[in-house]
């Protein structure tokens, strides 16, 4: 039984895997090309703001979160949204109006008009489409619940969770879990009310009640005490340039501190993003190379904003706000990340978390850079009704941020499978692979352990 494995990246993906190995006696390494882990989560205080250029938040969707949580000993750092975090706005006309929660909220509602409210009432009695992987969210959405529920709900929603186009997400493989309430229950409203049980049976919970999550000092705490116990065994600083297959196993290459170093290894898992491994991978693997360097990260801009509490206008009472397309604003929401967690910005302050680009806007990122964020600081001044300039601004680039599953991305989740049987040992894993939430990353976690120890058990 073979028990040492070399893990490549030490974002979450990778971590949360590293975890549960190490609890069964595995020995660990990591390569890592920043100098610290956590990736995407990437927390940094500056003047008493604290800043998170990667998630905000997660959704506690699995046991399996608070679990590592209290095995590296951080489960009273943990915090959870407060009551106001529930309570999102959509922008619409010009206005934030707040998204409704319940049936009664959603017939009171302005954010949609009557004719939108009745064609919803239709949506138990449209039948199922054929397309599966081949529809996109906007077409599903649009034969279920009409075009200005994919407008005013659905094209923000998915800004807010891939900065993605609804045009593209194949709704199978971006959210198979609203997909499968067609697919089983045959539709959204009776799906909804008869998967509530089965979910209860399972102990998941659904995105729409699980808690929102993150921790004191932010969410790179949670990748730092993961790391901490590979301590020596995380080689930090090291940028893969090379894996190739060798007679018993694999070899990696790598640059550190200008040595190029080289680890041979008989089990191999990556966790690097799917367009940094098919620059790495050999040129023998042209058919990986060209399913990794198809899936599409958009570029993705981190504008953190801290002001005085009283110079904003409007009340905050809220998790932020979402803006559909139609809105044509150059941003694509706004997190009020000082109202959801305490300890976001020093007292008398308000922190805000805006979000730019993404798939539906890259081409923004293509003009003077200054420009553009005067232009947001604007835009998000006339909405939030704010009378100052930010006593704080910074911001983190993303060139390539969030793997879109978008339409033909199941011949790539089918190849990555045929990839792992043909290739025992070579393991693939990340956001790319299997969702891309903090929730889902660490679901996915366990899938690859057992994948990894049912072949290590062979
Ligand atoms: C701006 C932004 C906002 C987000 N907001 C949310 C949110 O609110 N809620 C939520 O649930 N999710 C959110 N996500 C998604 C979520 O954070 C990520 O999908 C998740 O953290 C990815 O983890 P990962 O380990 O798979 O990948 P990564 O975090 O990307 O980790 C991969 C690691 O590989 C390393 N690496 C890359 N190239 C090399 C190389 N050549 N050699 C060695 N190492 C290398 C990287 O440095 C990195 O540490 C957000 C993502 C972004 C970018």
């Amino acid at each position: 039984m073979n028990k040492k494995i070399l893990i490549l990246g030490a974002g979450i993906s990778g971590l949360a895997t590293a975890h549960w190995l190490k609890k069964d006696g595995y020995e660990v390494t990591m390569l890592e090309a920043k100098g610290k882990p956590g990736g995407a989560m990437d927390t940094i205080e500056d003047r008493g703001f604290l800043i998170d250029f990667g998630p905000n938040s997660g959704l506690e969707t699995t046991p399996l979160i608070r679990k590592i949580a209290e095995d590296v000993g951080i489960e009273d750092q943990m915090i959870y949204a407060n009551e106001e975090g529930n309570k999102r706005y959509i922008l619409r006309d010009g206005k934030l109006h707040a998204l409704p929660t319940s049936p009664p909220a959603f017939i009171k509602s302005k954010l949609f008009t009557t004719k939108a409210k009745f064609r919803l009432a239709a949506e138990p009695f449209i039948g199922k489409s054929q397309d599966g992987y081949y529809q996109s969210i906007s077409e599903f959405v649009k034969r279920r619940l009409g075009q200005e529920f994919l407008d005013y709900a659905i094209n923000p929603f998915v800004s807010g969770v891939f900065a993605g186009d609804p045009d593209k997400l194949s709704v199978k493989s971006a959210f198979p879990k609203l997909y499968r309430l067609e697919e089983v229950y045959g539709g959204l409203i009776k799906g909804m009310i008869k998967g509530a049980k089965e979910r209860k049976q399972s102990k998941e919970e659904s995105k729409q009640s699980a808690k929102m999550f993150s921790f004191i000092n932010g969410m790179q705490t949670f990748p730092e005490a993961i790391a901490k116990q590979f301590e020596g065994s995380i080689i930090y600083d090291s940028v893969i340039n090379k894996i190739s297959k060798t007679e018993n196993g694999f070899k990696v290459s790598y640059f550190n501190g200008g040595n190029n170093e080289v680890i041979e290894i008989p089990l191999l898992l990556s966790t690097i993003p799917a367009h940094v491994l098919s620059t790495v991978i050999e040129e023998e693997e042209a058919e990986l190379r060209r399913h990794l360097e198809d899936i599409y990260y958009p570029p993705v801009m981190v504008l953190f904003l801290g002001y005085h509490e009283k110079a904003i206008g409007r009340p905050l009472d809220g998790f932020g706000y979402l803006i559909p397309s139609l809105e044509e604003r150059k941003f694509l929401g706004a997190i009020w990340s000082s109202v959801i967690f305490p300890n976001r910005a020093p007292e008398g302050y308000a922190a805000f978390t805006l979000f730019v680009g993404g798939a539906r806007a890259p081409q923004l990122f293509a003009g003077d850079q200054e420009k553009l964020i005067s232009e947001v600081i604007d835009q998000f001044s006339r909405i939030m009704d704010v009378k100052e300039e930010p006593v704080l601004r910074t911001q983190r680039f993303w060139k390539k941020a969030i793997p879109q599953y978008n339409i033909g991305y199941v011949e790539h989740e089918n190849f990555f499978e045929r990839f792992e049987q043909n290739n025992p040992g070579f393991f693939l894993s990340g956001n790319y692979r299997g969702g891309i939430s903090v929730g889902d990353c660490i679901k996915n976690s366990d899938v690859v352990y057992n994948r990894i120890k049912k072949l290590s058990n062979r």
